[in-house]
């Protein structure tokens, strides 16, 4: 049993019938979808600490064969975190590490957006962190890091972005619609359905909310699927595996990870 705080209430009160709502939701995003085709893919944010709901996590995709983006945040890693981790993945390809800020702390006033890389810092300090971050994960993880950028709380400047691609990274993820547009040579792969960091109150709607982030995904060919492991419970974990195995029987779909997206 996984015990966790800042739980949504979608997930304290999940209503009985949403493996009917769910069905629904898949089939009707299908119809939409271009050709009847629609890649998936997850992307579980703020990695870096070994523990038994991340543990949980990746048993649960394992379980299912289904690829998995993890961003982890720089400086939270060591060697030894790292070890325990890749323990847990085993030699799987079914993993893609990331990176996900470089501290994940937010700069910007009280009241604003939370940023670590947006416009209350200089052009040179987000460059810098972002590269502290990159040389980090590559030294540390090797070539299981995949040079991929998600900026703390899904957002970032333009400054941050135009120093990435010197640096290295292939590729951003943010949610969609995020703002600015991404430079050019820096794929976004944004994220749409978040299943658990939902504010609703009422779970009837949270959960009605969530499936229609499912539905426009599906529909515009690709649905990104953001996960937060520290604030799973049983309900939660229950779902995920209930929407993988929802999704995997639908011929016009496949899983990918950050790595097979671009390869493409
Ligand atoms: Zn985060």
């Amino acid at each position: 049993m996984i015990v966790s705080n800042n739980v949504s209430p979608i997930w304290q009160a999940l209503p009985d019938d949403h493996p009917q709502r769910l069905d629904h939701a898949v089939r009707q995003g299908l119809e939409k979808a271009p050709g009847g085709k629609a890649t998936v893919f997850f992307r579980a944010d703020d990695v870096a600490v070994p523990g038994n709901a991340f543990s949980a996590m990746l048993a649960l995709f394992r379980e299912r064969s289904a690829p998995l983006n993890l961003a982890v945040v720089p400086a939270w890693l060591t060697q030894s975190r790292w070890t325990a981790l890749k323990r847990e993945a085993a030699a799987d390809s079914l993993f893609c590490w990331s990176q996900h800020g470089w501290r994940h702390m937010n700069f910007e006033a009280p009241g604003a957006k939370k940023r670590e890389f947006g416009q209350a810092r200089s052009a040179r300090d987000k460059r810098q962190d972002l590269l502290k971050g990159f040389k980090r994960l590559e030294e540390i993880m090797g070539a299981d890091f995949t040079p991929v950028f998600t900026p703390p709380w899904n957002r970032c400047d333009s400054e941050a972005m135009a120093a990435m691609p010197a640096i290295g990274f292939k590729g951003i993820s943010r949610t969609v619609g995020a703002g600015p547009d991404a430079p050019k040579g820096l794929p976004d792969f944004p994220v749409r359905m978040d299943l658990h960091t939902r504010k609703e109150q009422d779970p009837d709607a949270s959960l009605d909310a969530m499936l229609q982030e499912l539905v426009q995904g599906l529909a515009s060919g690709q649905l990104g699927v953001m996960l937060h492991h520290q604030r799973m419970n049983q309900t939660s974990f229950d779902f995920l595996a209930l929407l993988i195995d929802q999704l995997r029987p639908h011929q016009g779909l496949s899983f990918a990870h950050f790595g097979h997206l671009l390869a493409r």
